[in-house]
């Protein structure tokens, strides 16, 4: 017999073995196959009996890991032609650790015996009924007895616990559906009822789920969730967040629903979580996993919906690495895996709403928030005619509303979208700006830490004390505003109030977010300032005045989507205001207020903001009217990036309906010591613009030093 077997390395295509006597393998079975000297972890693709197998090499070893489903490797093998990447990427995301493909480990807990022993002191009862209550290890019966590991050594010496050896991955607890779910308004009930009508067709459709912040679209899905998970005793769910920030308040809002946490995945889970939930997933003991984007990868079998929450959002889009939309992937893995999809938004990304509009998924609208909150007004300050005290960012109006909110014992959350002190540090002897040594980006100041930070690639130095370049001594000005520069003037204007910054660099992981909201959330900050972390899905009951700091901030650059993408985040962060019984208003500060974006925050015209948008790009035959492609040609030296990118301008293929554009140094021409020249290709809707950047780049012989990235549908444009 001969196996092809797909390896997680950039690979054309599988390589084809010879299946040894005594082996048995199907499609999907995990493997140990030599490739040159090293024995290599891989996936068999395709078995089948061949003459000529007896010359090839033999495949080493069959893993007992459970095999991969079949609609995995064809979900590997669309998101590859997509992608116009190699297989092998994909499948690196899919299985990622040979530990999960082993044996599971075990460990040896202890139990109690029943036998009579010396004398029971309090901390010995405890342990005993610790264990009574649930097996556990030593170290474990200790801590949750409160007591040390000496008092369960003593009793296992007297036999009074018996050790037991267990697999150390136990099954996660199955979710229970027939609880009850919250009752629903009207309104919300309808919209759960087309949800479930969709999952039980039981076959593929998708809705958006469009619903104002605070109108239940979470108390929504998760009814679609339940008949997701009802439909047979192996069905399985999946809701995708586009933050780990957020992980922690949906998950405790499952676990209310169903009484069993789900099985979370993200970045931040350990390699012991990772490998069991991969394996409980595999084996189709997991039924409900609530994750990143990654999540979308794990080996459902039996996957009856899945749930993209706040759709609209930026994170969904990976452009390190293989370049991908998670979005776009889960709707062809619905199509695939015959399930039902779900995107759900306050502020619908333009692709989706275009798709709803064009019937190709239902759409279902939450125009109304719940109870008796009310969406909050909108303001625009004119930067020109009001503007803030010199040397300071909050205007006249917004620094009163601030202090009336406080005066009421109500919140203020003030947003601007940059971390740190301030965005660039001058010299003020000779103009001299402090840049990143290896990348063409400024230095960002960040006070607390007295560092300057390159945010692209996490560079940083110690502030100097003189100017590098005229050597002028403490001749530093700090030009423009930061979240910590935004605290001082907070600080001193309101010297009483309780204010926090939540950036990540506050916020570096997700207990220290949970901290945080958890802190705002029980009234214990008066004045929050943030980034684009306070921007999603947070609910803050007492906060009632919000502030957009520089409201202009997201226009600048040439980003197709900077429009669109700035008046969704304003709106998700006006919309974090009056969401329990208190009226909420917001503030948008902007030198531009009779922009047509400013115009439609100030009404909260969604609608017609993004017919506006619409019109533009499709006159212009952009997404999602026509499809953007880019090939990013780098190097560490100039020259060998400029020949690369000529010899690729050449090569474009000439095709009728697609035009390329450069090669051009990339606005970021230089990260991380490489030289960086883009190219980016238009072509119309009807063309497989993923089928034209794979031959263009196949008749393209480059150096090894070289690299080429592709990205189709690009949302980054540095
Ligand atoms: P969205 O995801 O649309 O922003 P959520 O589902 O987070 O909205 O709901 C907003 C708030 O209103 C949450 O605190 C939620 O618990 C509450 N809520 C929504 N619907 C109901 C309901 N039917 N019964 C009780 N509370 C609800």
């Amino acid at each position: 017999m001969l196996a092809r077997v797909l390896f997680p390395l950039p690979l054309p295509e599988p390589f084809d073995y010879r299946v040894p006597e005594g082996m048995t393998v199907a499609p999907g079975d995990h493997v140990i196959a030599p490739i040159g000297p090293r024995l290599v972890r891989g996936v068999v693709w395709s078995v089948e009996p061949s003459a000529s197998a007896a010359n090839l090499r033999t495949l080493d070893e069959k893993l007992p890991g459970a095999p991969l489903p079949d609609v995995s490797r064809r979900f590997i093998e669309w998101a590859a032609k997509y992608a116009a990447a190699p297989p092998g990427h994909f499948l690196r995301m899919v299985v990622r650790s040979e530990e999960a493909l082993r044996e599971p480990p075990s460990i040896t807990v202890y139990a109690p015996t029943g036998a009579a022993f010396g004398k029971i002191t309090q901390a010995r009862a405890q342990v005993l009924s610790q264990a009574a209550n649930a097996p556990a290890t030593a170290a474990d019966l200790a801590r949750a007895a409160g007591v040390s590991t000496g008092v369960v050594k003593g009793l296992i010496d007297a036999g009074a616990l018996a050790p037991m050896r267990i697999d150390a991955d136990s099954p996660y607890s199955v979710p229970d559906l027939t609880r009850p779910g919250r009752t629903l308004s009207q309104q919300q009930g309808q919209a759960a009822a087309e949800l479930i009508a969709l999952v039980e067709t039981g076959s593929f459709g998708a809705a958006l789920l469009d619903g104002v912040t605070g109108s239940g679209k979470t108390e929504v899905y998760l009814e679609a969730v339940a008949a997701a998970l009802a439909r047979d005793e192996t069905a399985q769910a999946l809701v995708l967040l586009p933050e780990i920030a957020l992980t922690q308040a949906v998950m405790q809002r499952f676990e209310e629903r169903f009484g069993a946490a789900p099985v979370e995945w993200h970045s931040a889970i350990g390699p012991k979580q990772r490998r069991r939930a991969w394996r409980e997933v595999a084996e189709g003991r997991a039924r409900l996993v609530l994750g990143a984007r990654s999540a979308l990868f794990l080996p459902f079998h039996s996957l009856k919906l899945i749930v993209i929450d706040e759709e609209h959002d930026p994170s969904y889009k990976q452009d390190d690495g293989v370049a991908y939309q998670a979005r776009d992937l889960a709707v062809a893995r619905a199509k695939l895996g015959g399930c039902a999809i779900v995107l759900a938004s306050a502020t619908p990304s333009l692709e989706t709403l275009v798709n709803a509009q064009a019937g190709r998924y239902r759409h279902i609208a939450l125009p109304l928030r719940h109870g008796a909150a009310t969406m909050p007004d909108v303001e625009l300050i004119d930067l020109k005619l009001d503007p803030p005290d010199k040397g300071r960012w909050l205007a006249p109006k917004l620094v009163q509303a601030a202090q009336d909110a406080l005066a009421r014992g109500e919140q203020t959350l003030l947003y601007i979208n940059r971390r740190g002190y301030a965005p660039l540090t001058l010299c003020r002897c000779c103009g001299h700006r402090m840049q990143s040594p290896d990348t063409q980006s400024w230095l960002v100041e960040h006070k607390y830490s007295g560092r300057l930070v390159c945010h692209l690639t996490g560079f940083s130095m110690p502030k100097p004390r003189e100017c590098p370049k005229c050597l002028a001594p403490e001749s530093f000005v700090s030009i423009g505003p930061g979240v910590e520069r935004i605290a001082e003037e907070v600080n001193e204007l309101f010297p009483d109030a309780r204010v926090e910054i939540f950036s990540s660099d506050t916020a570096p992981n997700g207990e220290a977010v949970r901290a945080i909201v958890d802190r705002m959330a029980q009234g214990e900050i008066d004045i929050l300032i943030g980034t684009q972390i306070v921007a999603k899905g947070h609910n803050f009951p007492m906060l009632t005045c919000v502030g957009v700091i520089d409201a202009d901030l997201g226009l600048k650059g040439g980003d197709l989507r900077a429009g669109e993408r700035t008046f969704q985040v304003l709106s998700q962060v006006a919309g974090r205001a009056g969401r329990a019984e208190r009226k909420g208003r917001a503030f948008i500060q902007t030198y531009l207020p009779e922009e047509p974006l400013m115009q439609a925050l100030a009404a909260m015209d969604r609608d017609g903001f993004l017919a506006a948008e619409a019109a533009q790009r499709e006159a212009l035959g952009m997404p999602p009217f026509g499809r953007l492609a880019a090939l990013i040609v780098s190097a560490p030296d100039e020259r060998a990036a400029n020949e690369a990118a000529s010899a690729f301008g050449e090569a474009a293929p000439a095709a009728d309906g697609v035009d390329v554009y450069g090669p051009a140094p990339a606005p970021l021409a230089v990260v991380r010591g490489r030289h960086r020249r883009r190219f980016l290709v238009r072509a119309n809707r009807d063309i497989d613009i993923s089928a034209f950047m794979t031959s263009w780049s196949a008749r393209v012989k480059i150096p090894n030093a070289v690299r080429v990235q592709i990205d189709i549908d690009p949302y980054n444009f540095l």
